[in-house]
């Protein structure tokens, strides 16, 4: 096992994999910027180094920094978390080659899922179900475009092959607009991710967000960890995930979690990783692959009993996994909330002092933060403070307790987005299960009309 781990994250995950480690005897090393000098969970590693100014792309993007401070502070591994440099293949590679180990997969592994057009082509060749649509690459010769888009039906979507976080994505619901947005795609893609090459795929209308966790070691094993719906989204963002996905047969989600696990295996997949997957009809349809821990893993730890960051970091090290697919029994339900600091119904960021922070207990109830009363969230970094996660033996009691735990928890000094949690766990069609991801947007604009007095 690693002596010492160098942390390459900020804020709750930072503290996660901090826990881990402490938990598994194993030394930490903080980075940080300026503006988390001050930070507790930076003061309980073991040791800490400031990797540059508040800016993230001169301290937590920046890769020469990073790897300087594991060279000074001795550290064997590095954690990536999540955004940041988790899924950037050529950290990993900097990392790997400056003799350290890169808690994740190989390199290669990244860039092949990073690119979506070479994600797709992977997983179709691996037998992973995925979106009808152009295969690989769209052509330049617009005739060839238009039958594409014919024999898929509209509308579709184009899509930019280094796309992410939502980002670079175009509705065509007519052939009249099909070449205009093929080619304004084109310029925004290469503008935005250096890579002007599009692909097209059958929009799907109304489906849900379904995920399936995996894990898999060195050694040629390879298992998943069952399922989480994420389909209550407010632009592309998850806002709620739980574990299981409601209503969906559960001998659907063990065959298509063994089509990804045998996926695994065929590319020789190393750590954690997440198959996402759009659901309609009762038809899944791969649309990504993320190679990282996901903020929403928490759910899947609840039901399954497995610590997901502790066994990324014994399969980097080497170790079997010690599980099997049999060993794997999820009970009850799970549900996360994300806590943002953040305008409620505006979702205007609202960083400053927290002048009190009341987090919620009692059973099956953790809060995963790295914040407390006198931290001052900063303005330089992603919203979300922390996250409120509940179990119950039943989706039902999960929903209660998220209630009960939601109406406990008092933050003061900044707004946060508790009251629309407050009012989301009390929505009749999440409670009922099923939402599409186009659900909580509609339910928004109506929320928003009445907080503002407009309707
Ligand atoms: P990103 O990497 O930017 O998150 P994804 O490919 O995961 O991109 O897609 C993000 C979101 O866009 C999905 O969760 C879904 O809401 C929407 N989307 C993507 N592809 C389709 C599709 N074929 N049909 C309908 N919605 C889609």
């Amino acid at each position: 096992m690693f002596e010492k781990i160098l942390i390459a994250n900020r804020g709750e995950i930072a503290l996660r994999v901090l826990r881990a480690c402490r938990e598994l005897g194993i030394k930490t090393v903080a980075v940080h910027s300026e503006a988390d000098t001050e930070a507790k969970y930076v003061k309980l590693a073991d040791e800490s180094v400031c990797i540059g100014p508040a800016s993230s792309t001169q301290s937590y993007l920046n890769i020469p920094a990073i790897i300087s401070a594991a060279e000074v502070t001795d550290a064997e591994a590095i954690h990536p978390g999540y955004g940041f440099l988790s899924e950037n293949a050529d950290f990993a590679e900097r990392v790997e080659q400056s003799g350290f180990v890169f808690i994740g997969p190989r390199p290669e592994t990244i860039r092949l899922m990073g690119d979506k057009v070479s994600a797709k082509n992977t997983m179709k060749t691996a037998g992973v179900p995925c979106v009808p649509g152009s295969d690989g690459a769209l052509p330049d010769d617009s005739r060839e475009v238009i039958k594409i888009a014919r024999s898929i039906g509209y509308p579709v979507i184009i899509k930019a092959a280094g796309g992410g976080g939502g980002r670079g994505m175009r509705v065509v619901h007519t052939e009249a607009a099909l070449l205009n947005a093929v080619s304004m795609t084109r310029t925004e893609a290469q503008a935005a991710f250096g890579n002007a090459t599009v692909y097209m795929e059958k929009f799907l209308e109304n489906p849900r967000h379904i995920e399936i966790q995996v894990m898999a070691d060195q050694h040629g094993h390879a298992i998943h960890l069952g399922d989480r719906d994420c389909s209550m989204q407010r632009r592309h963002q998850k806002v709620i995930e739980e574990a299981p996905a409601p209503g969906i047969d559960r001998k659907l989600i063990a065959s298509i979690g063994e089509r990804c696990a045998k996926a695994c295996r065929k590319i020789g997949y190393r750590g954690a990783g997440t198959f996402e997957f759009l659901y309609e009809n009762g038809e899944f349809y791969f649309i990504e692959m993320n190679t990282r821990v996901q903020v929403e893993h928490t759910v899947t730890e609840f039901v399954t009993g497995i610590d997901i960051v502790q066994t990324q970091i014994r399969v980097a090290a080497g170790d079997k996994l010690r599980l099997s697919q049999r060993d794997i029994v999820t009970r009850g339900h799970a549900i996360e909330c994300r806590i943002n600091a953040e305008d409620p119904f505006k979702f205007t960021p609202s960083p400053g002092l927290i002048t009190n922070w009341h987090a919620p207990g009692g059973p099956g109830v953790r809060v995963d933060s790295h914040v407390y009363s006198g931290y001052r969230v900063p303005s330089h970094y992603d919203s979300m403070i922390g996250k409120l996660i509940v179990h119950g033996d039943t989706r039902e009691q999960a929903i209660r307790r998220m209630r009960i735990a939601l109406s406990e928890m008092d933050v003061a000094g900044i707004k946060t987005n508790i009251p629309l949690h407050r009012e989301l766990m009390l929505d009749t069609c999440f409670i009922e299960g099923k939402v599409s991801i186009h659900y909580l947007e509609e339910r928004l604009d109506d929320l928003i009309g009445v907080k503002s007095g407009k309707q």
